[in-house]
């Protein structure tokens, strides 16, 4: 999965480190530079990878550090401390609306970023959590979206409200609403059309739907794979029309990783869930401290 090369690069060099007994300032400040180069190589964004660097080694060549009886642990005791500060430190779940009232998520994210994947992993994932989701259509382009969307659903159990390529997605959202009312969906989660690139039309349709029906939630799904592109991508969308929160999807893959690390830094948005495959069931809930153990190795 992703991260496999940072995990080997971090543990040789915790090895040595360990391996040491006392520790010099320089022997941190050594050891640091390699943890800087294995971040970099992992793609994690530039800024975020100096201010990780330079928190750790204020803190590492601290006295207390310094000082103690196991210096080498204390250093990787500090390094999983901030790689888990980095990733928010807390896990941050969709906010539902209480009760029996109806939640509306929008989905947004550029083609291929595995949108309508993990519009029907989320359904799922809420119908077991006693939910009545009802997904919506609004990717009005590309008639292979809605026809994708149709069959996730069926697979999942999940009723897949569509009015077809004719209608403008705000209205496919208002009338999906309404529908919701009749059918008791307490649960609405809105696919929207992605573009190759970010562009005004994309934009401006997410932001009619947002003016049509009340948005509770906007989530953004984007692909590990693309790297620091996907940290930009998160930055514009958070710009232009608000997000609440990010899915990393395609996690397993040979990716690097970078974006996972850095999204949350870079955006301040939080990441929510991490795609973890194409199965249906391949969604895992974002634990930040979790993904540092494994990181860490
Ligand atoms: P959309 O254009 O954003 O709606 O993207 P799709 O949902 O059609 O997904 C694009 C491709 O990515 C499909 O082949 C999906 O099976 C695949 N995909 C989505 N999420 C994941 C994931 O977490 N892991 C892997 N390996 N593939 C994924």
């Amino acid at each position: 999965m992703a991260f496999d090369s940072l995990t080997e690069k971090l543990q040789n060099v915790f090895k040595s480190l360990r391996s040491k007994g006392r520790l010099t300032e320089e022997d941190v400040k050594a050891a640091l530079k390699e943890v800087r180069m294995a971040l970099l190589e992992a793609d994690v964004n530039f800024k975020v990878v100096k201010n990780f660097v330079k928190e750790v080694q204020e803190r590492a060549v601290g006295q207390d550090v310094m000082n103690g009886l196991n210096p080498g642990q204390m250093v990787i005791k500090i390094v999983n401390e901030e790689l888990v500060k980095l990733m928010g430190s807390e896990t941050t779940e969709i906010r539902l609306q209480p009760g029996s009232a109806i939640t509306v998520l929008m989905m947004a994210g550029l083609q291929g970023a595995g949108k309508t994947t993990t519009t029907a992993k989320l359904a799922g994932k809420y119908k077991l959590k006693g939910k009545n989701p009802l997904l919506v259509a609004c990717d009005v382009y590309r008639p292979a979206a809605i026809k994708q969307l149709q069959i996730n659903g069926e697979k999942q159990g999940v009723e897949v409200f569509s009015m077809g390529e004719k209608n403008r997605p705000a209205d496919i959202a208002k009338a999906a609403l309404e529908h919701a009312k009749k059918n008791h969906n307490n649960l609405v989660i809105l696919d929207t059309a992605g573009r190759l690139h970010i562009d005004e039309e994309m934009m401006s349709e997410l932001q009619e739907i947002k003016e049509a029906v009340e948005v509770h939630q906007t989530i953004l799904v984007v692909d590990a794979m693309t790297g620091q592109d996907a940290v930009n991508v998160a930055g514009s969308f958070n710009e232009k029309i608000g997000i609440d929160g990010v899915i990393v999807t395609k996690l397993d893959g040979d990716t690097r990783g970078g974006a996972a690390l850095s999204i949350k830094a870079v955006t301040g948005c939080p990441i929510l869930y991490v795609g973890m495959g194409e199965k249906l069931s391949d969604l895992e809930q974002f634990y930040p401290d979790r993904m540092a153990s494994r990181i860490l190795g």
